[in-house]
């Protein structure tokens, strides 16, 4: 099949790379001139574990191509919506690059026969009917159904694993306009061994919310729970261990920290408590899904600050990423404990194997090393942001050129038999 992704972001990417590796021709649409010169040259501009291999390789068998141009969505059989849904200021969804995006396609749909419109960008209930339909039709001069088909097909990877969850998805939710495209679709998807759902477009759109406000809430239940062991002297982790193995629960998604980040969580519970209030039916969950996580980051600098005086001391930081194997620092719990530090005058030291660059373009005057140990060296204190890896390797000797004895971590990866002496925000 010829699949065309407009938007080469961590969706489009990785599902144009996943694509490509099936056989299927690729073409990679973005607007980033940079990032499309990138992509042809082999280099994600993106860190997502084996997606420069993949692009190599696909490259090389000539089945992906990046452009910057949308001519090339030209003869592509499906082309995909995966542009980015950020948050307005307000909290309700922004959807200027969805419709731009669909105003491109509906240009190109004029001067060709019928092709299936794939809507993969989290969008509200509603979206692909009320909005990218009509625009589409206005601009092409032709009917949704007969001319040209509609589906939504909401993405649920989780980024740093984005490849592998390609691969062996969960589950493929197809929500169709008309059953000719949910049919080539579902075919595009028959090799995948995952239950396969299919629904009406609006359904398979808010299957994608409900997943990720349930998934949110369950990371804030934890934390306040967390809150609450912190206070009683329990380990949370023993407490979630003990819940997950009942099966009504799931231990998944269970681990309590610094609260959830990322570009997906908080501005998806955000738009659908927006939503939900322009419905009339306030949620009280999403909302308090959303405050616990709020409150959340800043909790580590409240404890660090029962240990000691932080005004103008220095603070080893270790991970800045919003979660591990990722570069992405889109709403990281790291940039509100940043900010706070900073109010008190403190100098930072941070570590990240993979996203100092892109907290450079945030906060570019912290001291960023290019080792935990660089990170450490004389610090008063260290906070440990991001649970990637490597950090459970460390050690009392590494911590030994530390200034100071204070070690907090925020999501649970050091190895009590290798350190001996610090907490967790919540254990
Ligand atoms: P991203 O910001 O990484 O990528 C979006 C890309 O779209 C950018 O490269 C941008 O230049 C490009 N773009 C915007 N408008 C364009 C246009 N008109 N034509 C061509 N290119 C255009 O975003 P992302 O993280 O890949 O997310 C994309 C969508 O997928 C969002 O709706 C998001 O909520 C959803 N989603 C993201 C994830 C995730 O983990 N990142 C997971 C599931 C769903």
């Amino acid at each position: 099949m010829k699949i065309a992704v407009v938007g080469s972001g961590y969706v489009g990417l990785c599902s144009a790379a996943g694509f490509a590796s099936l056989g299927h021709d690729v073409v990679c649409v973005d607007m980033d001139k940079d990032k499309v010169d990138k992509i042809n040259r082999g280099e994600p501009p993106m860190y997502e574990e084996g997606l420069s291999e993949l692009l190599s390789e696909t490259l090389k068998n000539k089945k992906i191509c990046a452009s910057a141009g949308m001519e090339s969505i030209k003869s592509a059989d499906f082309i995909f919506i995966t542009v980015g849904t950020p948050s307005k200021p307000d909290g309700n969804l922004d959807l200027g690059y969805v419709q731009k995006a669909s105003e491109d396609v509906g240009n190109f749909l004029k001067i060709r026969g019928y092709c299936t419109i794939v809507v993969k960008s989290t969008v509200l209930p509603g979206t692909a009917e009320n909005s990218i339909i009509p625009t589409v039709e206005r601009i092409s001069g032709k009917k949704a159904g007969k001319d040209f088909g509609v589906c939504s097909n909401p993405e649920f990877f989780r980024e740093g694993k984005a490849l592998e969850d390609f691969f062996k998805p969960d589950r493929i939710i197809i929500g169709q306009y008309d059953d000719k495209s949910g049919d080539m679709l579902a075919k595009l998807y028959s090799s995948f061994q995952c239950p396969l759902k299919r629904t009406d477009l609006k359904t398979a759109e808010l299957i994608k919310y409900a997943s990720n406000a349930f998934l949110a809430m369950k990371i804030s239940f934890i934390n306040e729970i967390g809150n609450i062991c912190k206070n009683l002297g329990i380990d949370v982790y023993e407490v979630a261990e003990g819940m997950g193995l009942d099966r009504r629960i799931g231990g998944r998604f269970l681990q309590a920290g610094i609260g959830f980040g990322g570009s997906c969580f908080g501005k998806d519970v955000s738009a659908l408590l927006h939503k939900s209030q322009e419905l009339n039916s306030r949620s009280q969950i999403l909302e308090a899904v959303l405050s616990v996580n709020s409150k959340q980051p800043t909790r580590i600098v409240l404890l660090l600050k029962e240990k000691m005086d932080i005004r103008n001391k220095a603070i080893a930081l270790l991970g800045l990423s919003f979660k591990e194997d990722t570069d992405d620092v889109r709403d990281a719990p790291s940039i509100a404990i940043i900010s706070e530090l900073l109010k008190h005058g403190c100098t930072i030291n941070c570590y990240d194997p993979r996203a100092a660059e892109n907290m450079r373009k945030i906060f570019p005057s912290l001291n960023y090393g290019s080792s935990a140990l660089e990170a450490l060296n004389s610090a008063d204190a260290c906070l440990i942001l991001t649970g990637w890896k490597e950090f459970n390797n460390l050690s009392d000797k590494d911590f030994s050129v530390m200034k100071g004895k204070v070690i907090i971590e925020g999501r649970k990866i050091l190895d009590r038999n290798k350190v001996s002496n610090y907490e967790g925000i919540c254990w």
